[in-house]
C-alpha cells in the first residue's frame, strides 16, 4: 500500500509501488489548506494507475492542535522562503507518524507488507519526519507492535534529488499533470510557497517542463 498525497513525490512513489505490485492507495485530509484539491490529485493518479483499493480518511487530530502553516488560518504561508534552515511554519508537528499509523494498520487489515512514503531528505524543506533515521526507529515500531511483525515501511525517494525524483517519474510514466503540490492555492499553483519553489526548481533541474498550471507571473518565467 502506498500513501499518496497527491504531490509529485507520493504520485512518483505510487507509479513505483504500482509497478511492483497490485497496489492500494491511502490519502489523509488533515486540516490542510488544499485538502479538497489533494483529493482530486489522488483520485485523478489512481485512476490513471490502475489501483482500485482505496482509502479516504480524516485526521481531525492535527487540525484541532494546530502550529503549522498549512492547518492554522492564522498563520501564513510563507512567501519566497529560505529552504534548508530551520525548520519553517509549514511542518505540521509530527504529522508523518500519524500518516503511517493510518497506513501500517491498513496494512494489517490488507494483508500488505510493504507501506510506501515518498519521503525526500534531500532539497526538502527539513522536515525532521523525513529523515531516514525516522524511517529505520519507525520500522522497529511497527515490527514490534502488529500481528505478524511483517510490515516494511519503504522510503524509495528518501535519498533522490528532487529533479531526479522528476526524472524517475518520466521514465515511470507517472502522471505529474495530475498532481498537485501548493501548499496555498487550490485552483493555479502559487508559484511561491516553499514546495511550489522545490518542484519548479526540480523541473528546471531536470529540463523538463511542469505540465500543471501555475499563477500567471510564474508562469511566464517557468521552463
Ligand atoms: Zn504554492
Amino acid at each position: 500500500m502506498v500513501l499518496l498525497s497527491g504531490g509529485m513525490d507520493s504520485c512518483v512513489c505510487a507509479a513505483l509501488a504500482a509497478r511492483e505490485f497490485d497496489a492500494a492507495a491511502a490519502h489523509i485530509s488533515y486540516g490542510q489548506r488544499t485538502e479538497a484539491r489533494e483529493r482530486k490529485a489522488f483520485l485523478a493518479i489512481c485512476d490513471r494507475l490502475g489501483i482500485h483499493d482505496r482509502l479516504l480518511v480524516r485526521n481531525e487530530a492535527l487540525r484541532a492542535i494546530g502550529g503549522s502553516a498549512l492547518t492554522d488560518p492564522d498563520i501564513a504561508v510563507p512567501v519566497s522562503p529560505v529552504i534548508g534552515h530551520a525548520i519553517p511554519v509549514t511542518y505540521v508537528p509530527f504529522r508523518n507518524a500519524h500518516f503511517l499509523s493510518v497506513a501500517v494498520s491498513w496494512a494489517e487489515v490488507l494483508g500488505a507488507e510493504k507501506v510506501y512514503i515518498g519521503a525526500v531528505e534531500q532539497d526538502s524543506s527539513g522536515y525532521p519526519d523525513c529523515r531516514p533515521a525516522y524511517y529505520r526507529a519507525f520500522n522497529d515500531v511497527v515490527r514490534t507492535g502488529t500481528r505478524d511483525g511483517r510490515i516494511e515501511i519503504v522510503t524509495p525517494l528518501i535519498g533522490l534529488r528532487k529533479s531526479e525524483i522528476v526524472k524517475l517519474g518520466l521514465e515511470l510514466g507517472a502522471p505529474f499533470d495530475l498532481t498537485w503540490s501548493c501548499y496555498s492555492r487550490e485552483d493555479r499553483a502559487c508559484g511561491v510557497c516553499d514546495s511550489c519553489v522545490l518542484r519548479l526548481r526540480a523541473f528546471q533541474e531536470a529540463g523538463a517542463a511542469d505540465p500543471i498550471p501555475y499563477c500567471e507571473a510564474v508562469e511566464k518565467v517557468k521552463v
